[in-house]
């Protein structure tokens, strides 16, 4: 699957079609494109729209099964500011 997705080099100061561009999903849950420069060889980063979510590989397995629950506290005093 070959999706040209350009996105902006830093060092061409030029939009170029990002090589070898891997479709990944961020630790935000976001998808992106992470390739490099087809140019001068740059890592090239672009955040995506979610609907490339479908295409993107998973992300590294998500540890947080047990998420822990904290209980809120309520102050149960309160004092008036005056
Ligand atoms: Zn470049």
């Amino acid at each position: 699957m070959t999706e040209e997705i350009k996105a902006y080099c830093m060092k061409c100061k030029a939009e170029r079609v990002i090589q070898n561009v891997q479709i990944v999903t961020t630790k935000n849950g976001r998808p992106a494109a992470n390739g490099a420069c087809p140019v001068c060889g740059t890592k090239m980063f672009k955040f995506l729209p979610s609907s490339y979510k479908a295409m993107a590989a998973p992300a590294a397995p998500a540890a947080d099964a047990a998420p822990a629950a904290e209980p809120a506290q309520e102050p149960t005093s309160e004092q008036p500011t005056s």
